[in-house]
This record gives C-alpha cells, structure tokens and sequence, in this order.
C-alpha cells in the first residue's frame, strides 16, 4: 500500500533548509517519531547520536545506509522532544556546501526511512504541538519574505507574539462579557419567565468592554494598509520623454537604496527593475521606455514655464518602440507612484504636459506623481510653484542631478512621505507596538467579521433588542478572534495555509 504523505502525521521527515548552490555550508532538518533511531543508523559513530541529549551538538559523518560510505563529515544539533521547534524528537545536519553533498545526505535520510517535508511542515507541526498559535507561524513566512528591516522588524514582532496577545487580550473581555450575558439570561428565564425577553431589553451587561474591544479590534484592521506596505511593497515608475535621465536616476537608486538585490526573472522583459527601499517600504522600481507620443514627433525644445508645444523635429518612433512605448504607459498606469522626469535643459515640453495630463485623468486621478527635475548641475529649477499648464494641478517636485547625485537624497524622502500618505490616509489608529496589525489578509479578513459582529451587537443594544439576539453575535466574534490565533481552525484551512510554505520551513 502507497503511503500519501499528509500534513498532521508523524512520519520522519527531512528537507532542506537552505538554497542549494555554493554556499560554505548546507542546512538539513529532520523531524519526526523515531527520526533520532533512523539517524543513528546512518551515522558514524551511532553511539553520540543514541546518547546525545537533547539540545547538544554532535560531530560525525554521515554514511551510506547500505555500504556504510562516509558521505559527508557534519555536525549535528539534537532535539528531544518536547524541546524542539516542531516539538518532536529531531535534528539539524550541518554539512558541507554545494548540490553533490545536499543530495548525498537527503539520499543517505531517504534510504534511512525519512521522507521529504511538504512546504510548511515544520511549522505545520510546530503549531498542531502548541509550539506557536497561527499568528506567529504565518510570521515565519513573513520573515522569510521580508524585503526590508521595517518589514522583518513588523514581521518579528508578530513572532513574539504582540499580535496574538492582543487578540486573545480583546477575546477574553468579550468571553467574560459572554459569560455575564449568559447569566444574566439564565437568571431571566428562571425568575421572570415570560417576561424575560422585556426586561432583558436595553440593559447590555459590559457593554462599555465591549465597546472598548471594538476600538481596539478596529484600530489593529485599520492597521493593515500599514502592514501590507511595509510587507508587499508599492510599484514605482520612473517615466519621462528620452532621455530625461530616467535610467541614469534608476541607476542611482538602485544602487544607493537598494536593500534588495534580486535578479529579475523572465530576462525578455524590456524594462529594467529592481526592489529598493524607501524608508523601509519594498518598492519595486521599473524605469520604462522613454515615452514619446507616436502620433507626432518627439519634442527637444526648451520652453520651461510657458505653454508653447514648439517640438522640433525627431524621428517616429518605429513598431518596436511603440510597443515599449504602450507597455511604458500601462505600467505607469498601474503605479503606485510615478516619477516623472523632466530634461531641466530641455525644459517642460507639450509632450511632458500632456503626459502628466494623461496621469493625472482617470478615476485614479490621485496617483502620486512627483516630478523630478533632472540636470539640475546644468540648468537650475526655475523658482515659484510649479503647474504644467495642462494638467489642472500642482506637482510636487524633486530637483535632481541624476548625473552627480545632488537632491536624490531628499527625493527618496519626499517619495517614501508619498507613497506613505497615500497607503495610510489620514490614519492615525496607531498600534501598540511592531507587528500588533495583522500581518496576512486571513488575519485582516477575521478581525473584520469580528468588528463587524460587534459593531450589529451594539447597535441592537442601542435598539433595546433582547440579549438572546445579541449573545450568538459576541459569541460569533470570539471565534473570529480564536481563528486568528488557530484556536478553532479546520484541516483544511491549515493545508491550504501551510502548504504556501516554503520546503523546510
Ligand atoms: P533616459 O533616456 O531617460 O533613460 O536618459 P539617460 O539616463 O540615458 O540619460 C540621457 C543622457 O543624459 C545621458 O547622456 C546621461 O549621461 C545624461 N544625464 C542624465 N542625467 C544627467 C544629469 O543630471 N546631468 C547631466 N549633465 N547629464 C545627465
């Protein structure tokens, strides 16, 4: 009979930890009933493994588990349970780097009985042993992602726990409101009978805790946009007429601010991206093509300040960079800020005002645009307030040498108070500490619901509605709160959540 491999078993299982590739050193871990026995078994000597106590590290090798080859000499961090991250008897090997030991040692587990790990499923058991509520063990996975230290500091604050302390801090109010309604409404029946309903009208036992718990179960959802833009991160656009200096800028930034370095996949792209950090928000910046109208001739004339559309005379762009041209114009559409670049010898152009024009319409009339005014070591920013004529707003701008870096310094701060005032509002709901806003759209979907069901069980108190109509709903937002922290949760909810893990986690 073939054994399908499930979450929630306790078969031995291994995987690796780290990414395989030239690294120094390789990272294996191994966990599960009888994991340290099987071990044992494929290792020299055997005896410093059956004996070792938990929480102790043991130097060997690791030998074929049929012609007893040395595979690999390692070192050994040993677990017993409970005292271990899944809270299972388990182990990890340290060996040396590279794909060809990787795969000797994963061989030498396989033949010793272990299997592969499904995503998550160290974590997965870590939580079914009590080892961390969800809320923790979905920050894991947030650690790993994290693309910034403000997102890794948000990310570990959820770890130690400040979120599921104040959810289970906001549950508890509630179960002890519960628990007076309940008897409350049991003492109704029993002394007043028929009445009970009537009398029972208006008078919410606890009703100012609940109220408080509301406030604070709505300053944590209000907190997620905050969240989510430290964690996912904003598109930024850098667009503009050719050379405006857009790649030139790029370059600066990416190589000034970048606190990520990732090498962009699907190489046919025709845009340059890369992440950088503003501030601590992930930003991923795309410098574009350069845009240029196709129905007229690309403008050089320099006509700073005036209305003019003077464009001298230029090539049509041919089909290849229309189409870079058109994809430029969709990503910036998409942005969550564009940076504009202006030519500050050329000056605004008609071309530069009906771009910003085209930004600016639309039902996402609002997206931030910051208009950097480049070259600024050749020709100065002219002085006053700045409105190209077309386009029925003012502009926040950036002076900028792109060439020597004067003024990119304040553009990064004046992007990152962008980006931030347009993700946050007028927000100010301000949280505890880090990482006490949910930090999963799970999280923020139940803390909603959970708000939701207070906020009908207020008003209905406000109504003078009888309490047997508002206990289900307190009861309903408790066991929102629970299902954040995992203390009510379902087997599928849990695979479908584990299983987006990475191998080894
Ligand atoms: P793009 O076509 O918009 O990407 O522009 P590039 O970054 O390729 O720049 C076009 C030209 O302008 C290049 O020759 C750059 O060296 C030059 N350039 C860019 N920024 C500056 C600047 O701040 N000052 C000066 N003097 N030249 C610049």
């Amino acid at each position: 009979m073939t054994h399908t491999p499930a979450y929630g078993d306790d078969d031995p299982v291994a995987a690796l930890a780290t990414a395989t590739g030239g690294s120094a050193l390789t990272l294996i871990r191994c966990s599960g009933g009888g994991s340290l026995t099987r071990l044992a078994g494929i290792f020299s000597p055997a005896k410093k493994i059956s004996e070792a106590p938990g929480n102790t590290i043991v130097h060997g090798w690791i030998t074929g588990s049929g012609d007893g080859e040395k595979i690999d000499e390692v070192l050994v961090s040993v677990y017993r349970k409970p005292r271990s991250y899944t809270g299972e008897d388990g182990f990890d090997i340290s060996c040396h780097g590279g794909p060809a030991v990787a795969a000797g040692v994963m061989n030498a587990l396989r033949g010793a009985g272990f299997r592969d790990a499904l995503p998550g499923e160290f974590t997965f058991r870590a939580f079914m042993n009590g080892k961390l509520d969800l809320t923790r063990a979905e920050s894991v996975m947030e650690l790993v992602a994290a693309k910034t230290g403000e997102g890794r500091r948000r990310a570990a604050g959820r770890l130690a726990g400040a979120l599921e302390r104040e959810i289970n801090a906001v549950k508890k109010e509630l179960v002890e409101v519960l628990a007076e309604v309940e008897l409350f409404l049991d003492y109704s029946e029993d002394e007043r009978g028929e009445s009970a309903g009537d009398e029972a009208a208006g008078t919410l036992p606890g009703r100012s805790r609940v109220e408080r718990a509301l406030t604070r179960l709505e300053a944590l959802a209000a907190a997620w946009d905050r969240e989510r833009l430290y964690r996912e991160g904003v598109l930024a656009v850098i667009a503009g007429r050719p050379n405006a200096g857009k790649s030139s800028l790029f370059n600066l930034l990416t190589r000034e601010e970048r606190s990520i370095v990732t090498a962009v996949p699907g190489t046919t792209r025709d845009w340059i991206e890369g992440w950088i950090s503003l501030d601590g928000i992930p930003v991923r910046l795309v410098d574009t093509a350069g845009l240029r109208n196709d129905a007229e001739p690309a403008g050089t004339a320099k006509e700073a300040g005036t209305g003019g559309a003077d464009e001298t005379a230029n090539a049509v762009p041919g089909e290849a960079e229309r189409m870079g041209i058109a994809r430029s114009r969709r990503l910036a559409g998409e942005a969550d800020l564009v940076l504009y670049m202006l030519d500050g010898t050329a000056g605004i152009t008609g071309e530069d005002r009906r771009f910003l024009d085209e930004f600016t319409r639309g039902k996402d009339g609002g997206r931030p645009i910051l208009v950097v005014w480049n070259k600024t070591d050749l020709a100065a920013l002219p002085a006053g307030p700045y409105r190209p004529p077309a386009a029925g707003r003012d502009f926040q701008l950036a002076a900028v040498s792109a060439k020597n870096g004067t003024g990119v310094t304040e553009l990064a701060a004046a992007a990152a108070t962008l980006l931030k005032s347009r993700a946050l509002g007028d927000a100010t709901g301000e949280i505890p500490g880090p990482g006490t806003g949910p930090g999963t759209l799970r999280q923020k979907r139940l803390l909603d619901g959970a708000a939701a069901a207070l906020e009908e069980a207020l008003a209905l108190a406000g109504e003078g509605e009888p309490l047997d109509l508002i206990a289900p709903l307190l009861k309903e937002a408790a066991e929102a709160l629970g299902e954040i922290t995992g203390e009510i949760s379902t087997a599928d909810i849990l695979e479908a959540m584990f299983s987006r893990f990475c191998v080894g986690k």
